[in-house]
């Protein structure tokens, strides 16, 4: 179906941070198929993960033990707030898990009332009839109703709101901490604690999207770590599986204390496949000093996007996010200036509030950083000229 307006380029391979199309233009991929392939193209480790899975056993359904999805369980929980994990092949059913478990812990812990979730202005969750609904943007929504009931929303960032919008039927609070598709909002360190707060005076549920913004994207293995809080229930996908199809919703004991035994499923979800390569990109995203290098190299490219935004103020207009997941907002339709950086060989993500999304994979080097911001800077002085 012609639901994407696709740009007529076809990738052949992938090297590192690089593509190479079959008309053999090389482009540096500053958009890492939306913020998922986190190591670039074609890493030797993930390839050997893969590969040596598929020679053992693809699938085998979820009716057994699948070892490593244990082992990957295991791993996720250590690392984070979570006790307890369910996989998907993706985020939106990543996201959909975890709305189904905050009514199901208000069911089952004699609330059955509370089945609404706070959700906030700009935000995206996926594309199932569930996360479009909780999102309620226009664009996602406008010929897809009747809606699924049970979603009230509110200016991302403002608490005021927040507390007033909550009523005895309210049951959870689910945000993007960093909001992606809505334009690189960074939901700021005193909102993200306010609303933890919030959640506890109210018992309500803490849900958190990390779909685009985990997996070592802002320079930590999640967002919400920058501001010292956790909670309750958390939506991961895209760089989890490094490329292949993977999401994963994790869980406090007790907040997932509904899910028990048939109550929730996936054919798919934590195949051997997709969790063996899982592993392997958490083998990589933990390695000692990784995430303090995503830091460092974040840390320039933020610094030499500020001096553009200096040389090009009528053409770049400001920068947000926060390690790896930057945004620059431009002058021009977004849309034309992403055409253009492609153009010039470099590929980068459009998003809401004219913001050019730039998810290099983690891996960059000082050499792809100078090499995006010259094309960046050849870009705004074309448009200029
Ligand atoms: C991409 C994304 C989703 C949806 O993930 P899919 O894998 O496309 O279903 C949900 N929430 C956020 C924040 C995302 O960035």
């Amino acid at each position: 179906m012609p639901t994407y307006a696709r740009a007529d380029v076809v990738f052949e391979r992938g090297e590192g941070p690089y593509l190479y199309a079959t008309d053999g233009r090389r482009f540096l991929d500053f958009a890492a198929g939306v913020a998922v392939t986190a190591f670039g193209h074609a890493h030797p480790y993930l390839i050997k993960a893969l590969t040596d899975q598929a020679h053992k056993v693809w699938h085998t359904s979820n009716l057994f033990r699948v070892a490593g999805q244990e082992s990957l369980a295991k791993r996720l929980t250590e690392l984070t707030f979570a006790d307890t994990v369910f996989f998907t092949n993706s985020g939106a059913e990543a996201w959909e898990c975890g709305a189904k478990l905050v009514r199901k812990y208000h069911y089952e812990t004699g609330n059955p009332q509370k089945t609404r979730i706070i959700t906030f202005e700009q935000a995206f969750h996926g594309r199932t009839l569930g996360s479009i609904s909780a999102a309620k943007q226009d664009k996602l929504v406008k010929g897809f109703g009747p809606l699924l009931d049970g979603f009230d929303q509110v200016a991302f960032g403002n608490l005021n709101e927040l507390r007033n919008a909550i009523t005895p039927e309210t049951g959870g609070i689910c945000v993007e901490p960093i909001q992606g598709e809505g334009g690189i909002r960074t939901g700021s360190v005193e909102f993200l604690r306010g609303l933890r707060e919030v959640c506890d005076e109210f018992g309500l549920l803490l849900f958190f999207d990390e779909i685009q913004s985990g997996m070592g994207r802002t320079g930590k293995l999640f967002a919400h770590e920058w501001a010292g809080i956790t909670p309750d229930v958390m939506a991961v996908a895209k760089g989890i599986g490094g490329g292949f199809p993977l999401g994963a919703c994790l869980a406090t004991e007790r907040a997932a204390s509904g899910m028990t035994a048939g109550t929730h499923g996936s054919t798919y979800g934590g195949n051997p496949l997709a969790t063996a390569v899982g592993n392997a990109v958490l083998d990589l995203v933990t390695a000692p000093g990784f995430l303090d290098g995503v830091q460092r190299i974040a840390g320039t490219l933020q610094g030499r996007l500020e001096a553009l935004i200096a040389k090009h103020p009528g053409f770049f207009l400001e920068l947000r996010g926060q390690g790896l997941l930057l945004g620059l907002r431009v002058a021009p339709p977004v849309g034309d200036v992403v055409a253009t950086l492609r153009a010039n060989g470099l590929l980068a993500v459009p998003a809401g509030d004219n913001v050019v999304r730039l998810l290099p994979p983690l891996i960059i080097e000082d050499q792809q950083v100078e090499e995006a911001v010259a094309i960046l800077d050849q870009t705004a002085g074309e448009w200029t000229a």
